[in-house]
């Protein structure tokens, strides 16, 4: 085991008494998966589980989960999730007498350990000290420096001022990235190609950093272009032991986001493992790090430099456990505990390789816009102990609030090597069905069955580069998914029947028309519509496309799979319903269906609107138009942030800006209107006005 002889048993900052002792019972102060997954290992442990709750979550699978739950606020993370005075009070209702923070929230927060350790209560996670050292950007920068970790060049300094700014980022050189000092989760960076645009970038940025962190520094590093990005688990105890516990490759993301992760990273050997390894250990013991953290590297495939350390559990933690047999939240509560490490340095093995996928509810054709709503259909894979892992917090019935991040679930698996643990990726990806809410589920399947993804050839900007073959246009469904969609339909109306629900109103389409044909409209998530025909005769079904008629069949098994027979093809699809929603799957994948209405009723209702509305709920943060501006087509007019992000609305045409119905700081709902566009005719239109 690496042993400090620079670092005494941690205090509380500077009060010293050690803050970490054993304790029955645990707050945890977060929401979703995190909650539920951290909630798992403290029951085994025998701890008494207390979690907090918004209003948008009375009835989430955090709050059904724990022993107990606190009601601390209104939706709106600030007043809630964020609110430290309330949950400390939770905590003493409660009687816990720790706090685990998780990850997000306040996870990262000096004043919310500082606020847990004056009331008395234990913080699962390094000091306070700690905390800020590394949860400046910035600082961290500065003691790595100082600890010899390898670092990209950049500045980091404290003036802020447009020159200061600007001097730096010519002395780095273009390309850079501008990051909030404060920064997290990718909020608040923004790549820069030239100077002419750094000005913009960096107002931008500074807004969302304030937004976001309550401080709008940033700092200005050296674009690597496309890097790789790995990353090192490590893990010290009160007793000066610290030890890491291999790499994860994050590398596959989007918007600064990461969206899979391996332990290890295929992409190392041996010797630069232990390098890695011995830097990440450098860079935490800089600190004397007690706790479960991250230290970041990106690397263009050379060598590494250090970008950030996170001083929490990560999303993606669940890898290094399936490749070690560690259970991270069972260490960092012993820790906690005031305990030694269980295992030293060298007792801890690399077995196999795991690979998470976060599942997010968003649809990646449009940009990956967060999709709120019910979810209809919830059946994730089968957990098999070791292999495959679903950590979440949903279940079928809930909804997705518009209030916090999106990510439905993460879905880890194991294989003996990479190989395999892609294999079995694919296998539960095409298992996992969710409904009512649009999924990046084919999206992850399109991705990890790239060329690059299998062989490894990847980097950061691959996602970016690759989104339209990862994302399809699906102009036109193919003739299985079509099949699929409307045997489902005829399957819900047989079951209607077959329990005597005559008065179904989905029957009648079919009945009442007596029809021996009988058109079936539907639109794919692009907003393509497309009518196939079904003719029913004395031989059966035929599906009628354009030209073709293929004949069409299907058996009707428990749940949402059926067998369809297209011609002499049987094939195994799954379709679930909610109202006129389908979720449908095939061996392409999962995709959204909307069933037109049966009864004729359906108008594009869009089409020739001069209003712009939010597309999902939330907060409007900037308004970068005025009444009477003449936009360009795609021209932005407004920034929304929904969902942990910033949405640009922008012009659908040339025209002008008639009205504005919101204002910054106004939350509006879905479909909420927000200004009024004219287009102008023809589109180029000058108009000769004075
Ligand atoms: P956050 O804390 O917001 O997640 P990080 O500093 O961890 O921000 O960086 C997030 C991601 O941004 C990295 O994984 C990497 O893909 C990219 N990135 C960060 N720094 C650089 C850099 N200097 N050059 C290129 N890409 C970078």
């Amino acid at each position: 085991m690496a042993t400090r002889t620079d670092h005494s048993p941690a205090t509380d900052a500077g009060q010293g008494r050690a803050p970490y002792r054993r304790f029955n019972a645990l707050l945890i102060a977060n929401r979703g998966e995190i909650a539920c997954r951290i909630m798992r290992t403290a029951r085994r442990m025998g701890l008494r589980t207390v979690v907090v709750y918004s209003e948008a979550d009375r009835d989430a699978a955090h709050v059904r989960e724990a022993d107990e739950a606190v009601l601390i606020g209104p939706p709106p993370a600030r007043d809630s999730y964020l609110a430290i005075d309330r949950i400390i009070e939770a905590a003493r209702a409660s009687g816990a007498q720790a706090v685990h923070p998780g990850y997000g929230f306040l996870s990262e927060s000096a004043e919310f350990a500082t606020a847990c350790i004056k009331a008395g209560l234990v913080f699962v996670g390094p000091t306070t000290d700690m905390i800020a050292a590394m949860g400046s950007k910035a600082r961290a920068k500065a003691l790595m420096a100082e600890a010899g970790v390898p670092l990209v060049p950049g500045y980091h300094g404290e003036a802020q001022d447009e020159a200061t700014l600007s001097g730096a980022a010519r002395e780095i050189g273009y390309p850079v990235l501008i990051k909030a000092s404060a920064g997290g989760g990718g909020r608040g960076m923004r790549i820069v190609r030239e100077a002419a645009e750094l000005a913009a970038a960096v107002t931008s940025a500074k807004r969302e950093a304030l937004s976001a962190f309550g401080d709008d520094h940033v700092l200005i590093e050296k674009y690597v272009e496309n890097p790789r990005h790995i990353e090192v688990q490590v893990i010290g105890d009160t007793h000066g032991n610290l030890v890491s516990l291999f790499e994860r490759e994050c590398t596959l993301q989007r918007r600064h986001q990461k969206v899979i992760e391996e332990a290890p990273s295929a992409t190392l050997d041996a010797a630069q493992r232990a390098a890695i390894g011995a830097a990440a250990r450098r860079a935490a013991g800089a600190v004397g790090y007690v706790g479960a953290g991250t230290v970041e590297f990106v690397s263009d495939d050379r060598d590494f430099y250090f970008i950030e350390m996170n001083t929490r559990l990560q999303v993606e933690h669940p890898v290094t456990e399936m490749v070690t047999g560690v259970d991270l939240v069972e260490w960092q509560l012993r820790v906690a505990f005031g305990e030694k490490l269980p295992l030293a340095q060298e007792a801890i093995v690399l077995n196999g390789h795991a690979i998470e996928a976060r599942v997010y509810a968003e649809d990646p054709a449009r940009g990956f816009m967060p999709s709120v709503g019910r979810i209809a259909r919830w059946q994730p894979p089968r957990e098999e102990a070791g292999r495959v892992r679903v950590d979440t917090g949903f279940d079928a019935g809930d909804q997705v609030p518009p209030y916090y991040d999106a990510m439905l679930a993460k879905l880890i698996v194991w294989g003996e090597d990479r190989g395999a643990a892609l294999a079995r990726l694919q296998a539960a990806l095409a298992e996992f069905e969710v409904g009512g809410v649009t999924t990046n589920l084919s999206f992850l399947a399109a991705l990890m069955g790239h060329p690059a993804v299998v062989a490894n050839a990847i980097d950061t900007g691959l996602i970016e580069r690759e989104l339209s073959a990862l994302t399809p246009p699906q102009g036109a469904l193919t003739g299985l998914e079509v099949g699929a969609a409307i045997a489902g339909i005829l399957r819900d109306e047989a079951r209607a029947l077959d329990s005597r629900e005559r008065q179904s109103p989905w029957l009648t389409g079919w009945l009442v028309a007596g029809a021996r044909r009988r058109a079936f409209g539907l639109r794919d998530p692009h907003g393509h519509e497309q009518t196939a025909v079904l003719r029913h005769g004395r031989d059966g079904m035929q599906l009628i496309q354009g030209e073709t008629r293929t004949p069409l069949a299907f058996r009707d098994s428990d749940g949402a799979e059926l067998d369809l027979f297209l011609g002499g093809h049987k094939f195994r699809v799954a379709v679930t319903r909610d109202g006129r929603r389908l979720a449908v799957r095939t061996r392409d994948g999962h995709f959204q269906v909307t069933w037109l209405d049966p009864f004729g009723g359906e108008h594009d209702s869009e089409a020739g609107s001069g209003q712009i509305v939010a597309p999902l709920p939330g907060t409007v943060v900037a308004i970068l138009v005025e009444v009477g501006d003449r936009l360009d087509k795609g021209a932005p007019i407004l920034t929304l942030e929904a969902m942990k992000m910033e949405h640009t609305l922008r012009a659908p045409a040339v025209g002008v800006v008639r009205h504005l119905t919101c204002a910054v700081g106004d939350f509006v709902q879905e479909g909420g209107e927000l200004a009024d566009f004219e287009a102008s005719e023809g589109g180029a239109e000058e108009g000769g006005d004075g």
